[in-house]
């Protein structure tokens, strides 16, 4: 046999013995892991609703949706079976210069849903790039109509996601610190959580001017600071007082959107409307990755001219993929159904059931609930919160050995279920959850 290249050459004896674990750990670099100290990755060989199948034999009841995507559960034959037609008519196109019926018809379907000011779709495919697009959009808007404005106002502990732009953004925390110097500079208010709107509101008024392009938040619930809540009351005033200053809103419904909030987007608990929505994860079921920005008709409008110059310089290899529409317009569907909206309701109210039985007991704080989201913080007082501290480990591992995926922020305990999880389902992860805490209870605080 010819052996010109003997290095380049794959060593076929590794991985062939070893187990999905060790294989994983060869080759792979995995997202948000201390490679050094993290346990070695569980082995998923299938998923079916709201339960994930181990490769040891283990099920895990998924009450994180897999990191907020899975709203319908796993393998959604619904899905699977609109995808695979797709998939034998057109998997993929260039989406310049071309364009193709499911993407066509997903925009059609989504716009009627969003607020009454959205008129286009943009695509991309995550949840970060459709921020980046949101804010491109904004500098872009404020550069062609000839009124460069360069700064952008957050909220405190926010995220947006790991792209550079998205990144800078979102608050600074240890996940950004290594980047800090290549971050474009973001004007800081707190988030208005009870006690703390006429603060955050003075903060914002001070900083508004007409230097100010664009003002994003994630609208009611921020999801990886902590699942930290806000009324819709003061983003209302949040937004109006921005207005004033003719600031761009950029709602990053990336989370929140798709039923999470209770509402079809978190967006229908305000009367306000933003000028841009950033919209992925929920999107396609979880299915596969897409990402959506919308905008008005005036910033679109900013953007046509014979200079070209004027164009949004943006696009993805993967851009509006035929398969990963086609999963977003089989996701409507099942959201829209009536089962799905009642299924919604019963979870909203179950947490509020479960959230009233627990509120009393010791080792929990700030109980708080938005829709399908109930969180609140483990600890007593003074024990240290952040994502770092053990009692995330702890609690982590105490509840998959129950069978519960869940994944706290740091001290933070969330429920954040797929639509399709049965009662029983949810008794279960109520009562690992109970479990936990007489647990934690037990333990001297030094231990944790
Ligand atoms: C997850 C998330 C993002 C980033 O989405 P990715 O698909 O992970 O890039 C952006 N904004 C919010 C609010 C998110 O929760």
């Amino acid at each position: 046999m010819m052996q010109a290249y003997p290095n380049n050459e794959p060593d076929r004896s590794v991985g062939v013995e070893t187990s999905l674990r060790e294989r994983d750990q060869a080759v792979i670099w995995h997202p948000f892991t201390q490679m050094q100290t993290a346990p070695l990755p569980i082995p998923i060989v299938r998923g079916e609703g709201a339960v994930l199948f181990s490769e040891d034999g283990n099920a895990y009841i998924d009450a994180v949706s897999s990191w907020w995507v899975t709203i319908h559960g796993h393998s959604h034959p619904y899905i699977a079976e609109r995808i695979y037609k797709q998939l034998q008519t057109l998997e993929h196109v260039i989406f310049a210069g071309f364009t193709h019926q499911p993407a066509i018809e997903l925009a059609e379907r989504l716009l009627p849903l969003l607020p009454n000011n959205q008129r286009k779709v943009f695509y991309s495919d995550n949840g970060s790039t459709a921020v980046e697009v949101a804010l491109k959009m904004a500098f872009q808007y404020w550069h062609n109509i000839g009124q460069p404005r360069r700064k952008v106002i957050a909220l405190e502990g926010a995220y947006h996601g790991d792209t550079f732009g998205a990144m800078a953004v979102s608050g600074r925390s240890a996940f950004t610190a290594p980047f800090v110097p290549f971050l474009f500079d973001v004007e800081y208010i707190p988030t208005p959580v009870a006690g703390q709107e006429q603060t955050a509101l003075d903060q914002l008024q001070a900083r508004l001017s007409d230097e100010v392009a664009a003002f994003i938040v994630e609208p009611l619930v921020q999801g990886s600071g902590g699942m930290v809540m806000y009324e819709p009351d003061v983003l209302d005033q949040f937004i109006s007082l921005a207005r004033r200053h003719g600031v761009l809103i950029i709602a990053d419904e990336v989370m929140t959107g798709f039923g999470r909030t209770g509402k079809l987007f978190a967006s229908y608990h305000l009367r306000e409307q933003p000028d841009l929505i950033s919209l992925s994860k929920g999107l396609t079921g979880g299915t596969m990755a897409l990402g959506v920005t919308t905008c008005t008709q005036e910033i679109y409008d900013a953007f046509l001219s014979e200079d070209r110059y004027k164009t949004l310089f943006h696009g993805h290899s993967f851009t509006a993929n035929p398969l990963a529409c086609t999963a977003a317009l089989a996701s409507l569907d099942l959201l829209l159904a009536d089962e799905t909206q009642a299924a919604i309701q019963r979870i909203v109210q179950r947490h509020a059931a479960f959230a009233e039985a627990l509120r009393q007991k010791p080792g929990i704080k700030n109980m708080r609930q938005r829709g399908t989201i109930l969180a609140f913080d483990l600890g007593a007082d003074g024990q240290t919160s952040s994502y770092f501290s053990t009692i995330r480990d702890v609690a982590y591992n105490f509840l998959l050995n129950e069978g519960v995926l869940m994944r706290p922020l740091g001290n933070v305990l969330y429920i954040f279920p797929p639509y399709c999880i049965t009662d029983e389902q949810l008794d279960t992860v109520y009562a690992a959850v109970e479990k936990l805490l007489k647990y934690l209870d037990q333990q001297p605080a030094s231990s944790l």
